[in-house]
């Protein structure tokens, strides 16, 4: 019975908020120029990584974040690959990871040779549990000739990787300070949270690096892409340097000075990104209208909570969210059922990644947070466009 009335309920306040109509999770909008760029492209042959439409990406990015360098690459993970090594992660290395995120940030630790070690969530804002990761890494590790030494594995802990889920900000002044306290490194995965502050400060350009995704259901798309921030010169041209195979310049000459990746952003992907962030403001403007509009539709439902951004987070709201209460996490099943049968694209959290087989070896601290949240968490259709109702 609870069952059915909860789902019921759902379904209405979804109803209510965004109308009667097929809808899916998160849907790009191509509103603006993206077709004339992207012409452009075609009619002067610039379709691959050399092309104005990289360079002008990048400063766009880094204008609109304020971080002093932004790096176009093929993807998110591409992006957080290279971020990882820029950030000294060595093979045999561990890096702190949420275990609640999805399975790049863990993946690109992995091709670096290091093993992830999985951390807690805060149910506040959805990011790392800084206290619980305070106290873990007082019992857990000690300081050897200034590096972080898991006790028990006897490897280097070189860096944390805060994530900003469903571009909430996580706690970073907190964050930054623990991983200085630990002499860990801090590359913030803000793949989500384009258009998310925290304190006034974009995220992603905090720590010493940071990551953006433009997947095609990210805030913004270029199809694939991502981008890297630094405000550090150095590694802000070994970042262009690493992506771009290592080539020297040379007008004629193929040289190479190091193993490198062919990881830069083709023009074509960037026309789509420039044309994209001349909307970025009224896209954001959209998606948290649209929380409002669900905040007015789930006021006073019972057992459960649309997810409001945290204290020091000025959201983009990526994700609309539901959380379960504890006593309800089995109905998750049923709303997802009754939404999606109904048209409505609705989903559930990842699968935490210390869960997943090829990470079962990986350690971890205690992870009851983000296990309890990924059973109660539902995503809710958040495309803009739902914001008019
Ligand atoms: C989307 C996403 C990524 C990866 O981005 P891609 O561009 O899809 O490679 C990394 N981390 C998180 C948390 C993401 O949501």
């Amino acid at each position: 019975m609870k069952n059915l009335m909860m789902s019921e309920e759902v379904l209405t306040a979804i109803v209510r908020t965004i109308g009667k109509r097929e809808v899916s999770l998160h849907e790009p909008e191509f509103l603006g120029n993206e077709s004339k760029y992207l012409e452009e492209c075609l009619n002067t042959t610039f379709v691959s990584s050399v092309g104005k439409f990289v360079n002008e990406f990048e400063s766009q990015i880094s204008h609109f974040t304020g971080a002093k360098h932004a790096i176009a690459v093929v993807n998110g993970t591409a992006a957080l690959h290279v971020a990882l090594l820029l950030s000294g992660v060595k093979p045999g290395d561990e890096v702190l990871v949420p275990s609640l995120t999805f399975v790049a940030t863990g993946n690109a630790v992995v091709y670096c040779g290091a093993t992830p070690h999985f951390i807690d969530s805060s149910e506040s804002n959805l990011g790392i549990n800084v206290e619980k990761l305070r106290s873990y890494l007082l019992s857990a590790t000690k300081l050897v000739n200034g590096k972080c030494i898991n006790r028990s594995s006897g490897r280097t802990i070189q860096t944390l990787v805060p994530m900003h889920t469903f571009g909430h900000a996580g706690d970073l002044d907190e964050l930054i300070e623990v991983a200085t306290e630990f002499n860990i490194v801090v590359v913030e995965d803000a793949a989500e949270s384009l258009g998310s502050y925290y304190k006034k400060r974009h995220t992603g350009t905090l720590g010493l690096l940071g990551v953006i995704s433009f997947n095609g259901n990210k805030i913004v798309t270029t199809g694939g892409g991502g981008m890297l921030l630094t405000d550090d010169d150095v590694l802000a041209a070994k970042a262009k340097h690493l992506t771009t195979t290592a080539k020297l310049s040379h007008p004629w000459e193929f040289r190479h000075d190091q193993v490198a990746f062919n990881y830069r952003l083709p023009n074509l992907n960037a026309a789509i990104g420039c044309a994209q962030m001349e909307r970025i403001e009224s896209i954001i403007y959209a998606k948290r209208k649209l929380y409002e509009n669900y905040r007015k539709s789930f006021e006073g439902i019972e057992g459960l909570q649309l997810f409001r951004e945290p204290a020091n987070s000025t959201s983009n709201y990526w994700l609309q969210t539901l959380i379960l209460n504890k006593e309800n996490e089995s109905l998750r099943e049923t709303i997802l059922e009754r939404t999606n049968a109904a048209g409505y694209m609705t989903r559930p959290a990842w699968i935490p990644l210390s869960e997943l087989k090829h990470f079962e070896m990986a350690p971890r601290m205690n992870l009851e947070s983000a296990l309890s949240l990924s059973r109660r968490i539902i995503n809710l259709p958040s495309s803009p466009k739902l914001a008019e109702g």
